[in-house]
């Protein structure tokens, strides 16, 4: 007794009470009357949309295994400092977009804008600097950005992502590429993939001198983000899609003309094999992607009509657009497990957005498989034989046939509605009749025939009809 009250009082201690301001906030809440609505920028998967990530769900399964991926899973949650650290201070995704707040225990947290600082942190949490190198690593899971929503931009979305670990060599840079493009052709979508070197720390230095005199000398006409941003990372008004902005970017020195000896020998090697393997590409001088941790090689994979449209249109801001329609980016990061605290651990990866990708295959009108059809459909008629009819559906379906049902209908030819609908071979009938007779009707759905077979031999008889 007194061990049991020595444990109460200990579990006790260890509850920690809801701060009282934050359970006065849930009392005072106002609760509204109206029925809830989706909030703006989500959005509900329907199931007549689920055929759609049905197939890009076994793309990915197919595409990972081929090329040696392991999946993993990572919290929707964490702390806001490592989007702070790792995507940079100074990004739209950091400054404007992150869904942070401070939860109950007085911790700062975010809801992901993007899985790759997640990964970056989990290789080093778990120690995956001990497994044989390069960690080949997937995810699919949403991400949350307080965007400005319209058509291919959400709050959430989800996206597809592959990250190699541990290696510097260009080849990978080449194969995430490649793998990016396969994942997106092999839907059927005709894509263009932009490219561009960033170069590395050292080679920056003296880019990032050039592109601030070049901003300078243009500062009255920048937008005031722009203004700010200039002294502390010049790259990011490369990444401005403020259009007054996009129209200067096109005179801005060039990162490709100050690369140094080790980035230019990567980026050329990276090229190579994407001519080796026939990957159409273009070289994008003005692609920075907005994320700080990225070093050397950048890409992104653009729908191939849409970029043919806004080549032909010269106005300034044709290049935003053509980065907000990007179905796929990545690059390399060389330094972002060092950055959170890992040893040296050169890496590069790419991300998909799979609603976008949706867009594009509605779009174009491109073949989805339909839902698997059903082949065989049992109805049934009075209490009695409901309950037979229920056995004979479990054991038809244990034995492998696609079977379908509307236990819920009473009526025959509610029942039958539901098996044309679902387009079955076979309709199997049991009334009181054949209850008592011990027999069952086959209706051919086909020929609108049908005959009479014994109840006991129903799945003998079936299996040989369809060949199971
Ligand atoms: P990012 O992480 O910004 O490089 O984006 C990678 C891919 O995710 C983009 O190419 C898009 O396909 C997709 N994406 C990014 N932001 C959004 C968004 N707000 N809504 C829908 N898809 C997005």
């Amino acid at each position: 007794m007194a061990k049991l009250k020595k444990k109460e009082k200990n579990v006790k201690k260890n509850i920690k009470p809801i701060k009282t301001e934050k359970a006065d906030e849930a009392k005072n809440f106002k609760v509204s009357k109206k029925t809830p609505q989706v909030l703006r920028g989500f959005k509900d998967i329907l199931p007549g949309e689920q055929r759609y990530w049905d197939l890009l769900y076994a793309k990915v399964a197919n595409l990972t295994t081929d090329y040696g991926f392991e999946r993993i899973d990572l919290p929707l949650l964490e702390e806001t400092s490592l989007f702070i650290r790792s995507v940079g201070k100074e990004t739209d995704i950091v400054d404007k977009e992150m869904f942070s707040f401070v939860d109950r225990g007085n911790e700062n947290v975010s809801l992901r804008p993007e899985a790759t600082a997640q990964i970056a942190r989990a290789y080093i949490n778990h120690g995956m600097f001990n497994l044989p190198q390069p960690v080949k690593l997937y995810y699919l899971g949403p991400m949350f950005r307080y965007d400005r929503p319209q058509s291919g931009r959400y709050r959430q979305f989800y996206q597809f992502g592959v990250e190699v670990l541990g290696d510097k060599q260009p080849v990978l840079d080449a194969q995430i590429i490649i793998m990016a493009y396969n994942f997106l052709t092999s839907i059927g979508l005709p894509v263009n993939v932009q490219v561009n070197s960033i170069g590395c720390n050292n080679c920056r230095k003296e880019y990032k001198v050039q592109l601030v005199n070049f901003y300078k000398s243009q500062k009255h006409d920048l937008c005031e983000d722009c203004k700010e941003r200039l002294p502390k990372n010049p790259l990011r008004l490369l990444d401005c899609k403020e259009e007054k902005c996009s129209a200067i970017k096109e005179d801005a020195p060039q990162i490709v003309d100050f690369l140094c000896d080790e980035c230019k020998s990567h980026f050329m090697k990276v090229l190579e094999f994407l001519e080796e393997l026939e990957i159409p590409y273009s070289l994008n001088s003005q692609l920075v992607r907005g994320l700080d941790y990225y070093t050397k090689t950048v890409f992104e994979i653009w729908p191939q009509a849409e970029q043919a449209a806004l080549d032909k249109q010269p106005e300034p801001g044709a290049e935003d657009k053509k980065a907000q329609i990007a179905l796929a980016g990545g690059g390399r990061y060389d330094n972002l497990v060092e950055i959170l605290g890992g040893r040296p651990t050169p890496a590069v990866g790419f991300s998909i957005g799979l609603e976008r990708v949706i867009l594009k295959i509605k779009e174009l009108n491109l073949a989805v498989p339909e839902k698997e059809k059903r082949d065989i459909f049992v109805a049934q008629l009075g209490e009695s034989a409901k309950r037979k009819a229920m056995k004979l559906y479990e054991t038809l379906r244990s034995e492998g046939f696609k079977v379908a049902e509307c236990f819920a209908k009473d009526g025959l030819k509610n029942q039958l509605e539901v098996a044309n609908k679902l387009g079955v071979k076979y309709t199997l009938i049991l009334g009181q009749k054949e209850l008592s007779e011990g027999t069952i009707l086959l209706r051919d759905m086909d020929a609108g025939s049908q005959e009479t077979l014994n109840f006991n031999k129903v799945v003998k008889d079936i299996k040989k009809r369809l060949e199971v």
